[in-house]
């Protein structure tokens, strides 16, 4: 009897070992033609002021319309993606997309009050070649200005292959585009190498802000990061806040922005279009 049982759980974990493979292939070849295939989609989640709440700028965040699964999150797929190089076209289209909806919301009377748009770039993305370039040619092409970019990477990029990253680092900044360190505080940036390094705005990861309520040792830590920007004057974004409660004690200790379901989820260009007409006067 244990025989045929054990046979029976290593069958049914060959069946579901065979599954997973067949999904990623699948995955793999549908995500190479999603973006001419029009499939992507982004949404927007608004960054406001802590103390008063106001929005003061908006990140986009990519979604695929996949033909059959449905809208998938960017967890299913841009690992993936970043693994296959479809990452690179993906993040194409997600650039030149949130710069030409930006370009669009300014245009308009209380869209003036939008400061940037955040883009999310990986890697891989960024070490492409000719991506320094690619920007200014979005730029261009959007008419959007360079300080209305926020490019949000991770801090393992600015941490290896330094010399090749850092020039595009700097080259973009001598454009205007600003640099954000995106779920700061998850990855290994040693504090005093952080002064040195080409960036604007530090984004401190929503695994911090979840447990400022009851673990002082956390509160603290976010309380010397909050310190420690001010001081290298970065800005800061503290991410996934979701209770007042939150908002109150960051903005007790000075964090400027914040972004999280308390605000507003990620939403559509056009549900952001209404509430910017709703707002106008
Ligand atoms: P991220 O850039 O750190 O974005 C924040 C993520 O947290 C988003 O998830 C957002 O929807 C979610 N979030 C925001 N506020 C809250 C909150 O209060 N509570 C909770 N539980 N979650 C909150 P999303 O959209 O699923 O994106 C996940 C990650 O995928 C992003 O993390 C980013 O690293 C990556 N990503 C998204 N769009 C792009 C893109 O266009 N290109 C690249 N390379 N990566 C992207
Ligand atoms: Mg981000
Ligand atoms: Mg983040
Ligand atoms: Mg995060």
């Amino acid at each position: 009897l244990a025989k045929t049982d054990g046979k029976s759980t290593w069958r049914r974990y060959q069946d579901e070992l065979h599954d997973a493979m067949m999904r990623r292939l699948e995955m793999r070849t549908a995500l190479n033609e999603a973006v001419s295939g029009d499939q992507m989609r982004l949404r927007f989640q608004p960054i406001v002021d802590l103390p008063t709440s106001e929005v003061v700028a908006m990140e986009a965040l990519v979604r695929w319309e996949h033909p059959v699964r449905g809208l998938l999150g960017p967890n299913e797929f841009i690992e993936l993606s970043e693994e296959t190089g479809s990452i690179v076209a993906i993040g194409s289209w997600v650039l030149r997309e949130a710069l030409r909806t930006f370009a669009g919301w300014r245009q308009t009377v209380s869209g003036s009050l939008l400061r940037y748009v955040s883009v999310n770039v990986s890697a891989r993305q960024f070490r492409a070649p000719g991506f320094v370039d690619q920007v200014r040619r979005v730029l261009a092409e959007t008419g959007a200005q360079p300080e209305w970019l926020l490019l949000e990477i991770t801090e393992s990029l600015v941490l290896h292959d330094a010399d090749q990253v850092w020039q595009d680092l700097r080259a973009l900044r001598a454009m205007g585009v600003r640099i954000a360190i995106d779920d700061f505080g998850t990855g290994y940036s040693s504090l005093s190498y952080l002064s040195q390094m080409p960036v604007d705005v530090l984004k401190i990861d929503k695994s911090f802000i979840d447990d400022i309520l009851d673990n002082t040792q956390q509160l603290a830590l976010v309380d010397t990061i909050v310190s420690l920007a001010r001081t290298l004057d970065l800005a800061v974004v503290a991410e996934g806040i979701e209770l007042d409660e939150h908002r109150q004690v960051l903005a007790g200790m000075g964090c400027p922005y914040g972004q999280g379901y308390l605000f507003s989820k990620p939403v559509t260009a056009d549900q952001i279009g209404q509430w910017l007409y709703a707002h106008s006067y």
